[in-house]
């Protein structure tokens, strides 16, 4: 189908044909058009200009967006939005001192998902994720990952991943799935760490692989879960695979997670809340690309990624929600911006890149999405009122999108 939106205000995010990630500097500026248009064909954008050049076509569907600001879609490149139970009750426990290692000792925090998953029905699971997928479209997210890593055995990380697929085929939105079988060691394996890895890189890994279930691989790589030695096996059992890491790393110290990432040509390295000067040496000589998750620093009073350093040493920086139930259950990226601007002293604008055309870096789909480009995906929200780019993290805790298209259908 032939569609014209018309009258638009501004489109944010009109970056030219080739530009598929932003360093350094170049994250400051969002290029923008003002009174324009913007045509798409079955979904796919096929020009933008200004109004005055507008010239109306013959077989084309006019939608007129008079006075409205767009941005692009979301892109949320780290989210485990597949889980069993809110988990409010060790939220309770924190109030009261107990940190989130102690609290994962005590067998609370992501072996207390794994049990209430591997109770619930793949059914459920799905109807519950449904919920929480259109909670972040209206929050304009419209390109997510979701790993799976609450299962913690053959059938249940199957369960969660077969999950992900339903997903995948009821949403418009595009959808990657990331396997993290290596999410933490669960309980039966407690006594046996190289068991446990050795189910992951010898019974789950090939039956994802046979069934086409994941895109990506994660291995949390921290100190209490996985050694750097332990991801690097891992890590190397997925690309036999097929699967590119992307993997948890540097949440809870300097644990060589960063450098064990790069090394096995990670597409991205995600929380970084610890990163020194070796590990920005490290990852100038890649093309892995950092993720911070300020919701996780946030809600556990962790130090924030530093983004600022990042950037200025001439790296490209993105940002996603982690939305998950023990350390990020918030879904919005625009609240994620706002701790941005606020927590890590990124600009607007900065924030909305890494939120947009790098996040989709960050999942290898920048060629389809992140920008309103000609040649991508029609993805955008619509905004409430005429808010300058600075008023979404600045006006926090309120959803300043009014509508969201997917593939130019407003959904
Ligand atoms: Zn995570």
């Amino acid at each position: 189908m032939n569609l014209v939106f018309t009258n638009i205000n501004r489109i944010y995010g009109t970056q030219p044909n080739g530009r598929h990630i932003l360093k350094g500097t170049d994250m400051a500026e969002v290029p923008f058009l003002d009174h324009a248009y913007l045509r798409c064909r079955d979904g796919i954008i096929t020009e933008t200009g200004l109004m005055q050049d507008w010239v109306a076509k013959e077989d084309e569907q006019q939608v007129s967006l008079e006075g409205k600001w767009l941005i692009p879609g979301l892109v949320d490149s780290h989210t485990h939005l597949v889980f069993a139970a809110a988990r409010e009750e060790e939220f309770r426990m924190r109030i009261s001192g107990k940190s989130y290692e102690e609290i994962a000792a005590a067998g609370g925090g992501i072996l207390n998902s794994a049990l209430k998953l591997r109770q619930t029905s793949e059914e459920q699971l799905f109807e519950d994720a449904c919920v929480r997928l259109h909670l972040m479209m209206a929050h304009g997210t419209t390109t997510v990952e979701i790993k799976s890593g609450y299962g913690l055995d053959t059938a249940s990380e199957l369960k969660m991943l077969r999950v992900i697929k339903r997903l995948k085929e009821h949403f418009p939105m595009q959808i990657r799935a990331t396997f993290l079988g290596a999410h933490a060691i669960p309980a039966e394996f407690r006594q046996d760490r190289a068991g446990y890895i050795r189910l992951i890189t010898d019974e789950m890994l090939p039956a994802i692989h046979a069934e086409g279930l994941a895109d990506f691989m994660d291995v949390f790589c921290d100190r209490g879960f996985f050694s750097p030695e332990e991801t690097a096996t891992l890590l190397e059992a997925g690309l036999r695979c097929g699967l590119r890491p992307k993997i948890h790393a540097n949440e809870l110290g300097l644990t060589g997670g960063v450098q064990v990432g790069v090394q096995f040509g990670a597409l991205s390295v995600d929380h970084l809340e610890h990163c020194g000067p070796d590990e920005i040496a490290c990852l100038l000589e890649s093309h892995t690309i950092p993720v911070g998750l300020p919701g996780t620093s946030y809600f556990l009073g962790l130090p924030y990624t530093p983004v600022r350093a990042l950037m200025d040493a001439g790296l490209p920086v993105a940002l996603a929600s982690d939305f998950n139930p023990g350390s990020s259950p918030g879904p919005s990226l625009q609240m994620t911006m706002s701790l941005a601007c606020t927590q890590m002293k990124m600009l607007p604008e900065e924030a909305l890149n890494a939120v947009t055309l790098n996040a989709a870096a960050a999942l290898d789909l920048n060629d389809t999405c992140g920008s309103l480009t000609p040649g991508k995906r029609a993805d955008f929200c619509v905004l409430k009122g005429n808010p300058s780019l600075a008023l979404i993290p600045y006006h926090f805790g309120v959803n300043h999108v009014e509508e969201v298209y997917v593939q130019g259908v407003r959904c």
